[in-house]
């Protein structure tokens, strides 16, 4: 049999590397709380529940998080992002400001990236550089499957968004905005969409038809009304 390296397949693993990351979330909830003139993302209950395993994408989410109300919605969905987010001490929780600010540097690597031809400033490529260095990376064989995969350890969330962004701009995937919900999709690749895909789902191709329709008999309606 043949084996092969599998190029833009990447697995998050928890440290050592045996099982895939997955996060912790309260499934009470969260909720936005000021602490030391910041503000910081806290759970509301004492319960963790175990998050589903990251499908690889989860770094598009994130990167559309533009205020703290949308980074609130995000762990709520997904848990928090830092060691200390379901930290129940007074200095646990995510740090809502600095989160955000995270996210606003992955969504300009990702519009630098999406330009034809790619172009990253020396600025967002240290950016990714330096946060890549969160994760162990390493080839593995799967003797099974026959393939190779890169794998990253990690222990938090964060770590995990910023090595999928890394291996999503390192293995040439190519990504677009959606027209209609404005997040992140890739273009091109197996299970992905095509080169020429405008909207992340049929879904939101058909939503964003609907809207134009919308917006076009309304436009009719006022100059009938004029
Ligand atoms: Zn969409």
């Amino acid at each position: 049999m043949v084996g092969r390296i599998v190029p833009a397949a990447l697995v998050v693993s928890e440290p050592g590397g045996q099982r895939e990351f997955r996060n912790q979330r309260d499934p009470q909830g969260y909720h936005l709380e000021p602490r030391g003139g910041r503000l910081w993302i806290r759970r509301d209950g004492e319960e963790l529940d175990t998050c589903s395993r990251l499908k690889g994408r989860e770094y598009q989410k994130f990167a559309a998080v533009k205020n703290e109300d949308d980074l609130l919605n995000f762990v709520k969905v997904y848990g928090p992002l830092t060691p200390l987010g379901n930290d129940l001490s007074e200095n646990g929780g995510d740090p809502a400001e600095s989160l955000v600010d995270e996210a606003r540097w992955m969504n300009e690597i990702l519009s630098a990236f999406g330009r034809s031809p790619p172009y990253l400033s020396n600025q967002q490529l240290e950016r990714l550089a330096l946060n890549s260095g969160r994760a162990a990376r390493s080839l593995v064989w799967h003797s099974d499957s026959g393939v190779a995969v890169w794998q990253s350890n990690v222990s938090y969330l964060l770590a995990a968004l910023w090595e999928q962004l890394a291996n999503a701009v390192t293995c040439g995937v190519l990504l677009r905005l959606c027209e209609y919900c404005r997040e992140w999709f890739e273009i091109g690749t197996r299970g992905g969409k095509r080169r020429d895909a405008r909207f992340c789902s049929d879904d939101h191709r058909i939503a964003f038809k609907n809207n134009a329709r919308k917006q076009a008999r309304n436009n009719h309606t006022h100059e009938q009304g004029a």
